[in-house]
């Protein structure tokens, strides 16, 4: 079998008396959209913090293509090709949607007056040249008329749109999804569909969504993990998964 691009082991985090996470097991195959779904609090959020390291577990380990992760920081795990949007949107609310994306491409060391002053014409046309694909990220998520606008005057929808542009800039192999669709309409569902599509088929993307649309995730997955009480339940393709009785129980109620 070949190596998961993402493998969970036994991944626990407690908050206190409270275990969010609980011995969670789970593999992402290489080039699958993989869904992680399951109730308000079950641990979706707290998984992904895991993953990209803004959080270290209490138990267990992250492995990237193999690789043991676990002890790296959030910047190190950024470098190894993970990425990642926020459910509640973490955009700069100062900067334009193009700085916010360049911000994400833009050598941190190189950062700040000195280095502006310092800059050589190698370090200007390499700042040219993440401008350019910052522009081209914009475009791919159908924003690149909305390079020079603040965050704050496009709707909501879009601004989840940018912070997949920014998680692209960083060049991922791996990219996590939190609550994507939340506050888009059903066209621009249809559209963040297509661009997950594509992000995965055409530009080689693992992606790990969490989703509370279900019709979007039953599209868009490939397999699907899902979470109760920070455990996983069920495991399978969206044909398995919506026929699991433990998955039914867990959703009782909701068409999907
Ligand atoms: P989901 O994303 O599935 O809705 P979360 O991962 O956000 O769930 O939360 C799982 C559980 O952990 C919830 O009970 C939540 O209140 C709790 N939790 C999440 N983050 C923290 C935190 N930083 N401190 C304490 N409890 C937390
Ligand atoms: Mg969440």
């Amino acid at each position: 079998m070949t190596t998961p691009a993402l493998a969970l082991r036994g991944l626990t985090k407690a908050f206190g008396g409270l275990v969010a996470v609980d011995g969670l097991d789970m593999a992402v195959r290489p080039g699958e959209v993989h869904g992680l779904i399951g109730p308000n609090g079950s641990g979706k959020s707290t998984t992904l913090n895991l993953i990209s390291g803004l959080l270290r577990p209490t138990r267990g380990q992250v492995l990237l293509e193999g690789r043991d992760v676990t002890g790296q920081g959030a910047a190190a795990r950024v470098r190894l090709g993970i990425a990642r949007t926020f459910q509640n949107i973490r955009l700069f609310r100062h900067l334009t949607v193009l700085d916010n994306v360049l911000a994400a491409t833009y050598p941190r060391t190189r950062a700040g007056l000195l280095a502006v002053l310092a800059r050589t014409p190698a370090m200007r046309s390499e700042e040219e040249a993440a401008r350019r694909r910052s522009l081209e990220l914009l475009d791919l998520v159908g924003l690149g008329r909305r390079a020079a606008d603040l965050p704050g005057d496009l709707p909501y929808a879009q601004q989840r749109l940018v912070e997949i542009a920014r998680a692209l800039a960083t060049g991922p192999r791996v990219l996590l999804l939190d609550e994507p669709a939340a506050g888009m309409n059903p066209a621009e569902k249809q559209e963040l569909l297509a661009l997950i599509r594509r992000l995965n088929r055409e530009f080689g993307l693992t992606v790990v969504l969490v989703e509370h649309d279900m019709s979007l995730v039953m599209q868009a997955c490939d397999r699907i993990t899902v979470l109760n009480f920070g455990s996983r339940v069920a495991e399978g393709t969206p044909q398995e998964v919506r026929r699991h009785p433990e998955v039914v129980r867990a959703y009782l109620g909701t068409r999907f």
